[in-house]
């Protein structure tokens, strides 16, 4: 069965195609020409990783699609080139393939950018989407299509509406956030309007080895390797350390997102997440105590954010029921493979 997923150059969409593979299915993704492909490096160290039409230039879909049936490679990542920004390389990209499942995961991320790339933030995450799902409906497919909800959705939570159901007020409090919304009220429009099989997960925080260095985990894991090597003075700059977070790791929830399109029902949105949270300064405690070099922690206002999401605790009942989906990695285990991440590569 083939599936293609957006971002697969990212840490989700990385981890996922390692799943897929394990699970037989034939694996495709798409990547810009300036990706970053380190998070493949695991798949490309093993020969996994197959560029397909690398710079060529692609005439249309029939040209693609004999490129598609002539290269691929079943025990690989087969890559094609595109920019969700684009709809020509999406229409293109969906119409070669013909993917049975399509894990939407390509985004612009990252909240604190949203904020100074507003628009941009929008343009991929919102038409993005919409470019894609046309694209699907221009090839005359009907895939079961995942959509990448955020618990950023809720935004501003009160303490008596936690844990989080999938019926709590979406309450958005960052262009991401609001992205993040309109792409999941799209992907249910074009079910209705025109039966496309989209399932939406509105995961909450995961994390592991390839997430982002500007990411608060990230960052402080990459922080301690930097000044475990002696390559930074040792102290650990933070943001507001109060807001807490339901982390899970990234491997469970490529998991969990799998299960969502094999058992989870189209039109469907549930929330995929521990459901434990943390403070930010429990989880920095926790990576703390991982290094054995001491180190002080110092208040940053300049990574205050204009608004913050202060409190996201997941009620995770609905897709474990639906799915008997389970988290299985500790925390514990998450965040010290994450250290180790970086310690291999500061
Ligand atoms: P990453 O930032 O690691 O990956 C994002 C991916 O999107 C990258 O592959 C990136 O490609 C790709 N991308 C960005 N812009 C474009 C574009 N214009 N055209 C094509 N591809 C593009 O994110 P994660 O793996 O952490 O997250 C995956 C999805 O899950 C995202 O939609 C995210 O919003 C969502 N999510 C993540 C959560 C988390 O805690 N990680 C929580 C809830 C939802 P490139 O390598 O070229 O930059």
């Amino acid at each position: 069965m083939r599936v293609l997923i957006t971002g697969i150059t990212g840490m989700a969409g990385s981890h996922l195609a390692e799943y897929l593979l394990g699970q037989g299915y034939q694996v495709f993704g798409t990547y810009r020409w300036r990706s970053r492909m380190d998070n493949l490096s695991d798949l490309t160290s093993s020969g996994r990783v197959n560029l397909i039409g690398d710079s060529s230039p692609i005439a249309n879909v029939a040209h693609l699609s004999e490129m598609v049936d002539e290269r691929q490679r079943p025990e690989a990542a087969n890559l094609i080139e595109s920019d969700l920004t684009d709809a020509v390389s999406i229409r293109r990209v969906v119409g070669a393939i013909r993917p049975e499942r399509i894990f939407h995961l390509a985004a612009q991320s990252f909240v604190p950018t949203s904020w100074n790339a507003p628009a941009d933030t929008l343009e991929t995450n919102i038409i993005g989407e919409l470019k894609l799902l046309e694209a699907v409906r221009e090839a005359g497919i009907n895939p079961l299509i995942h959509i990448a909800g955020s618990s950023e959705e809720y935004g501003l939570v009160y303490p008596n509406e936690v844990p989080i159901k999938e019926t709590n007020p979406l309450r958005p409090l960052s262009p991401y956030a609001v992205s993040k919304v309109a792409q999941e009220i799209l992907a249910i429009q074009y079910h209705h309007s025109y039966g496309l099989r989209c399932v939406v997960t509105r995961a909450f925080n995961h994390e592991g080895p390839r997430r982002g260095h500007v990411f608060v985990t990230s960052s402080i894991a990459r922080q301690i390797a930097e000044i475990e090597k002696g390559l930074a003075p040792p102290i650990i700059r933070v943001g507001d350390t109060t807001i807490e977070r339901d982390w899970t790791d990234v491997r469970d929830v490529v998991r969990a997102y799998h299960l969502a399109l094999e058992k989870g029902k189209p039109g469907e949105v549930y929330n995929i997440g521990r459901g434990e949270s943390m403070t930010v300064r429990a989880m920095l405690d926790m990576l703390l105590s991982l290094t054995k070099v001491p180190i002080t922690v110092e208040q940053d206002p300049s990574r205050f954010r204009p608004s913050d999401v202060r409190l996201l605790c997941c009620d995770c009942t609905k897709f474990k029921r639906e799915t008997g989906w389970e988290p299985e990695i500790p925390f514990s285990k998450t965040l010290q493979d994450l250290l180790d991440y970086w310690r291999k590569r500061v």
